[in-house]
């Protein structure tokens, strides 16, 4: 198993993705950017969680005991909320973040994904793993959104409560017939989602042949060269592009 990848903040911010990959496991965290005129309750920003988080999970998935992911996630959204302090864990605008996780497991492939991080598989045919709950909200005004987030019938991030785990994607598949794997932060899946310049299998194959540098440079310059930008989100997003040959 071969990871390869890149990540790229927006122009001029810190990064608030974030990778760590073993031999046999990725993880990939998107920290949500925190609302300028919203108190999160919290000392902390979504960078410091990301790190926080991954350094868990990589605690947890290089020891291999074999615990199920959202087993995983659960125990490490539970041990990041005790890294916390003072902070007031009940506050639904506490930093959160989404998770892509894959793992190989004895001749299994198993993959967890929670909120809109993307997971490409091509086994044969490209497959997209994707929870978009977070793009069907009837509402996205800042009091809609806090009160969809983690909450049933809304959309499940990882923040402070652990059973947001059990909200997520995951599923497995042989091994043997999968050839490679992609996992993208939504900033990186623009390409495809926002532009429309490809598809999943095209953006899979720019992966493999051009390496994820390359696709970080083409959604760059899609944003740059986006005139539309009022009402369709964030101009520029940090990106974070992965490809997994097996
Ligand atoms: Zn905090």
């Amino acid at each position: 198993m071969q990871v390869i990848y890149a990540s790229e903040p927006t122009p001029g911010r810190p990064n608030e993705d974030y990778l760590v990959a073993g031999p046999g496991w990725v993880v990939l965290l998107d920290g949500a950017t925190a609302h300028p005129d919203v108190d999160p309750g919290c000392a902390h920003d979504p960078g410091w969680l990301v790190r926080r988080l991954g350094g868990v999970l990589a605690g947890r998935l290089a020891a291999e005991d074999g615990a199920p992911l959202d087993d995983l996630l659960a125990d490490a959204i539970r041990a990041v909320g005790g890294m916390h302090g003072e902070c007031d864990l009940g506050n639904p605008d506490s930093p959160s973040a989404t998770v892509a996780m894959l793992r190989r497991r004895g001749g299994r492939l198993e993959w967890l994904v929670l909120a809109d991080s993307p997971v490409l598989l091509d086994d044969g045919e490209v497959r997209v793993i994707q929870d978009d709950r977070v793009a069907r909200l009837p509402s996205y005004t800042v009091e809609a959104v806090r009160a969809a987030r983690n909450s049933p019938g809304g959309f499940w991030v990882a923040s402070t409560r652990p059973e947001a785990a059990y909200e997520a994607l995951t599923g497995d598949a042989p091994l043997g017939g999968v050839r490679r794997a992609a996992v993208l932060s939504d900033g990186a899946a623009r390409l495809v989602e926002r532009f429309g310049l490809t598809g999943w299998d095209g953006l899979l194959d720019l992966l493999d042949r051009a390496g994820p540098r390359e696709v970080i440079r083409r959604t760059r310059a899609a944003e740059a060269g986006d005139a539309e930008v009022n009402g369709r989100g964030k101009r520029f997003d940090d990106a974070t592009a992965v490809l997994v040959r097996f």
